[in-house]
């Protein structure tokens, strides 16, 4: 089984499962950090919030991510001009560095550290994309450079960086967070899975059959619990990365990413008194493959070739669901159910989005402006990008069911729609090709949208 660098020394949580029936103004799915952010503003307000975690706190994307807090999110900035305009990518990025500012007055330094962000290539072809990025920076007033030379062991042909960017210790981070929203009243509750949503007078119902009554109800279960309403179960596709973490001398000033087909993520970290290199790459569709091994070897090899890692120290893998079209899903689930908000979508960019989206949702039920508010709506991707989208997410879940059936019998079936999952070597997960759920071993859920544990 592998474990991620930031859940292996993670303290033993004194928070509770819920054991009785409750009434609250705000009821939160899920406690990650989009989850966690939304109960410590809704809390700070004076608002009765519960929120509800079915596995840990933090043990899902968040504990599993590799914590660089940054508006620099891939190539992204000429595309959401292109998409939606000067004003939109402007605004998406001081959303985002905004949310640098605010967590760096939200926690101490031991848990944050400020970090000048890059993006590069190793590729020839691969320049004028990040000469595009550049000129995208420079209409929108991004401090960074171009052309800087990158301190990792991989030849740069052009990159560009962004600075007053940051990195977190996402667990730790967030238990900041809840410590602060515990102390302004919101109750936490977690191995309480909620199994049952009512949308139309809002309430939640536990595996244990224990129901939270609330007025509004915020779904931050990464994959939303509820995809049908709003068609996030078309719009949503999932991919999953894998990360490695090893020993290393001194720590690097920035945080990198490659733009190339084969990409790399890097960072890297002091845990107690060793420093680490994160490693993280090779991605592919969730649940799309059994052998999992080479995904890992890949990497691996990288860290003995080039950075002469001695040996690995943790290896874990996660993924994330994204939208057709760049920007993240927060806001009201449809117009017909204006009590229930989502967070979802963030594209391996979700813990500056997460705490952009936890200012959007209190602002939102608040009553209280936010130029994000329509910028994050689920209603922004364009008939087009969905019909695309459904197309291939349709079409592989499709041949899923179909070819499930037909050549993998012996695999369990998903508890969500019925797919046929397949054995994830490396992590030893029973993982879901069509919307991503994942199972342990035993058939526990390790992450939605199912609910219900596997029949093995
Ligand atoms: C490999 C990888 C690396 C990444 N690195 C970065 C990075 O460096 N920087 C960055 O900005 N982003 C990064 N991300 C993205 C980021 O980690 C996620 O977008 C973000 O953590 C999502 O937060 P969340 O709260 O929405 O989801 P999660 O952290 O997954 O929290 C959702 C919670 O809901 C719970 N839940 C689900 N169903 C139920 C239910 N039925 N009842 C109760 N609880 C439920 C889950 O158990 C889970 O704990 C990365 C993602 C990946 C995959």
């Amino acid at each position: 089984m592998t474990t991620s660098i930031w859940l292996q020394n993670m303290q033993t949580t004194i928070n509770s499962s819920l054991q009785e029936s409750l009434q609250t103004d705000v009821c939160i799915i899920g406690g990650g950090l989009s989850g966690i952010m939304t109960a410590y503003h809704l809390a700070k307000a004076g608002k009765s919030v519960v929120l509800l975690e079915g596995n840990s706190f933090l043990s899902g994307a968040t504990g599993h991510s590799t914590g660089k807090l940054t508006a620099q999110h891939g190539l992204v900035y000429q595309t959401i001009i292109e998409k939606f305009g000067l004003d939109a990518a402007q605004l998406y990025y001081e959303l985002n560095q905004k949310a640098i500012t605010a967590a760096l007055d939200l926690v101490d330094s031991s848990i944050i550290k400020p970090a000048t962000s890059f993006l590069y290539t190793t590729e020839s072809n691969n320049i004028k994309k990040i000469e595009d990025e550049w000129d995208a920076y420079k209409l929108l007033h991004i401090p960074g450079t171009f052309g800087e030379k990158c301190e990792i062991p991989y030849s740069s042909k052009a990159s560009v960086s962004m600075l007053e960017q940051a990195q977190i210790h996402p667990v730790r981070f967030g238990q900041s967070i809840m410590d602060m929203a515990g102390k302004a009243g919101a109750k936490f509750f977690e191995h309480s899975r909620v199994a049952h949503i009512n949308l139309s007078k809002p309430y939640v119902e536990l595996e244990n059959k224990q129901t939270v009554y609330c007025k509004d109800l915020v779904i931050c279960s990464h994959y939303p619990l509820e995809a049908i309403v709003g068609l996030q179960l078309v719009k949503l596709k999932v991919n999953r990365s894998y990360i490695i973490a090893f020993k290393c001398s001194e720590p690097y000033k920035g945080q990198y990413l490659s733009i190339d087909q084969v990409g790399r993520s890097i960072r890297t970290v002091k845990i107690d008194n060793d420093y680490y290199t994160l490693l993280a790459g090779s991605s592919q569709r969730a649940g799309s493959s059994s052998n999992t091994n080479i995904y890992y070897e890949a990497i691996e090899n990288e860290a003995f070739e080039k950075f002469s890692a001695d040996e690995i120290d943790f290896k874990w893998s996660a993924q994330d669901p994204e939208t057709p079209d760049l920007l993240p899903y927060v806001g009201q689930i449809s117009s017909g159910y204006p009590n229930i908000w989502l967070a979802t979508g963030f594209r391996k960019w979700g813990i500056s989005n997460s705490i952009v989206a936890g200012q959007i949702i209190s602002d939102g039920l608040l009553g209280q402006s936010n130029d994000g508010i329509k910028l994050y709506s689920p209603k922004h991707t364009k008939i087009g990008d969905t019909l695309m989208q459904a197309l291939k997410v349709g079409g592989q879940t499709v041949v899923d069911l179909v070819g499930g059936y037909m050549t993998r019998s012996s695999n369990p079936r998903c508890t969500h729609l019925g797919c046929k999952t397949r054995w994830n070597e490396a992590d030893e997960t029973w993982d879901c090709p069509c919307h991503g759920s994942r199972f342990s071993k035993d058939g526990s859920v390790l992450e939605g949208p199912a609910v219900k544990p596997l029949d093995l």
